[in-house]
C-alpha cells in the first residue's frame, strides 16, 4: 500500500468491498448468479425513457425533481400510506447504505442474520460501526430471542431471506417488534415474490422500516431504483443525509411507468413462481433437498451420483454450471451455505438448460 493510505480515515484501507454477482460481458451465458428478472420490463418504461430523451435530450440539461416527489406519491399509494411515509433511492443499495448512515455507529451495534445478505456488514464497515452478526441454524427459522438479546441499535432482516428464499410472517415479524426494541429494517426486496409481506405492520410499529425495489420483480436492475417505507420522522432522517438529486431522471420516469403498469407485472410474478414451484417440486423428487422458496430464487443441496451432499459436491456442481456457460452463485464461506447453490429463477429454456446440465454432471461423477 502506498502511503497516500495514511491520509485516509485509518478504518478505510482494511475495508473489503461488496464482491457483486458476475457480469459477463459476452453473450452466450445462461445468467442465474444475480437474481434479475428472466423478462424484460414493461415497455411502458422504455417508453417513459424515450419521452424523457425527445428533443434531442434537451430535459437532459435540467436536474431530475430532487425528492422524487411523483414517484414517492405513486409507491404510497400502491402501499396504502402517503407520501411522507416514503424515500426513493438510488436502488435499495443506497437505501440501505442511508440507514446505516443514520443507525449504524461505533457506540451501538448495527446487527443482521448470518446467512443473509452480505451487503449490511459492508455498509456497516464503511461507517466504521459496530457489527453484531446473530446465526440462524439449520431450520433457519427466524431466531427471535437472539434478535431481541442483540442490544442493536438497528437490526436488518430479509424476509424473503437471501440466499435461502424463505420468507417469515407478519406474525413472526411482530414478535421481533415486541421483543426487540431498536429499529427493525425488514428488506423486503424479494417480497413481490412472496405470499404476504410487513407493510400492514407499518401503521402500528413506527420503529419498522421496510426497503423494496425495482431490480427484481420489475426487471429494472438496470436502472437503480429502490425505496423505503417508514415513519414520517425516519423518512425525514434518512433524507438529511441523502444526496440531494439521488435518482436519476431517467430512472425516476421509468420507474412511474412501470409501477403503473401492475397487471404486466402480476403476469411475471405469477409466472416466475410457476417455474420456481415446479423445478423446486422436480429437483425435490431426485431427493436433493431445498428451502421453500418464497423469492425469485432456489436454494438447494445438490447430491452427486453416488448420493452425496456437502462443500465438495456443491462446488463441483458448480465448476460444472461454469463449464457449460451457466452462472449461479455458491455461497462457500459460510457452513450453513456453502453444501448449497443458490440458482436465480430463468425463463422455461434456462431452467431446462440447468436440468440438462444437471443431468449429465451425474453421468460424469458416476
Ligand atoms: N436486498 C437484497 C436482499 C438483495 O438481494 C439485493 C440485491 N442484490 C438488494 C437488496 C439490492 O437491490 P438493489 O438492486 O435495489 O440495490
Amino acid at each position: 500500500m502506498s502511503d497516500l493510505s495514511s491520509f485516509a480515515l485509518p478504518h478505510i484501507p482494511a475495508l473489503h468491498a461488496y464482491t457483486p454477482g458476475f457480469q459477463p460481458t459476452e453473450a452466450g451465458w445462461v445468467k442465474l448468479n444475480t437474481n434479475e428478472c428472466p423478462y424484460g420490463p414493461s415497455p411502458l418504461a422504455a417508453e417513459a425513457i424515450r419521452r424523457e430523451l425527445d428533443a434531442e435530450g434537451e430535459l437532459l440539461r435540467l436536474y431530475p425533481n430532487p425528492t422524487s416527489a411523483p414517484l414517492r406519491r405513486l409507491i404510497a399509494r400502491h402501499h396504502g400510506l402517503t407520501e411522507e411515509n416514503v424515500l426513493v433511492g438510488n436502488g435499495s443499495d443506497d437505501v440501505l447504505n442511508l440507514l446505516v448512515r443514520v443507525f449504524g455507529g461505533p457506540d451501538a451495534a448495527t446487527a443482521f442474520t448470518l446467512p443473509s445478505y452480505s451487503l449490511y456488514p459492508v455498509l456497516v464497515a464503511i461507517q466504521n460501526g459496530a457489527v453484531k452478526a446473530v446465526e440462524f441454524d439449520r431450520s433457519m427459522r427466524l431466531p427471535v430471542e437472539a434478535i431481541a438479546a442483540s442490544g442493536a441499535r438497528a437490526f436488518f432482516l430479509t424476509s424473503p431471506n437471501a440466499p435461502t428464499g424463505v420468507a417469515f410472517t407478519p406474525e413472526e415479524i411482530e414478535t421481533v417488534l415486541q421483543r426487540f426494541d431498536g429499529i427493525l429494517v425488514v428488506d423486503e426486496a424479494y417480497a413481490p415474490f412472496a405470499r404476504r409481506d410487513c407493510v400492514g405492520l407499518l401503521a402500528k410499529y413506527p420503529r419498522l422500516v421496510i426497503t423494496r425495489t425495482l431490480s427484481k420483480a420489475h426487471a429494472l436492475a438496470g436502472l437503480r431504483v429502490g425505496y423505503a417505507l417508514a415513519h414520517p420522522e425516519v423518512i425525514g432522517l434518512l433524507d438529511r443525509v441523502r444526496d440531494s438529486y439521488n435518482v436519476n431522471r431517467l430512472s425516476q420516469a421509468a420507474a412511474l411507468a412501470a409501477l403503473a403498469d401492475t397487471g404486466y407485472y402480476d403476469a411475471i410474478i405469477g409466472k416466475i413462481n410457476e417455474t420456481r414451484d415446479h423445478w423446486l417440486a422436480e429437483w425435490s423428487a431426485r431427493d436433493w433437498f431445498a428451502y421453500e422458496s418464497q423469492a425469485n430464487f432456489i436454494f438447494i443441496e445438490p447430491k452427486n451420483a453416488a448420493g452425496e451432499s456437502g462443500p465438495a459436491v456443491a462446488k463441483s456442481l458448480h465448476e460444472f454450471f461454469l463449464s457449460r456457460k451457466i452462472l449461479v452463485r455458491y455461497f462457500p464461506s459460510h457452513a450453513l451455505t456453502a453444501s448449497f447453490l443458490r440458482i436465480s429463477v430463468g425463463t422455461d429454456d434456462d431452467m431446462l438448460a440447468v436440468e440438462h446440465a444437471i443431468t449429465a454432471w451425474l453421468q460424469t461423477a458416476k
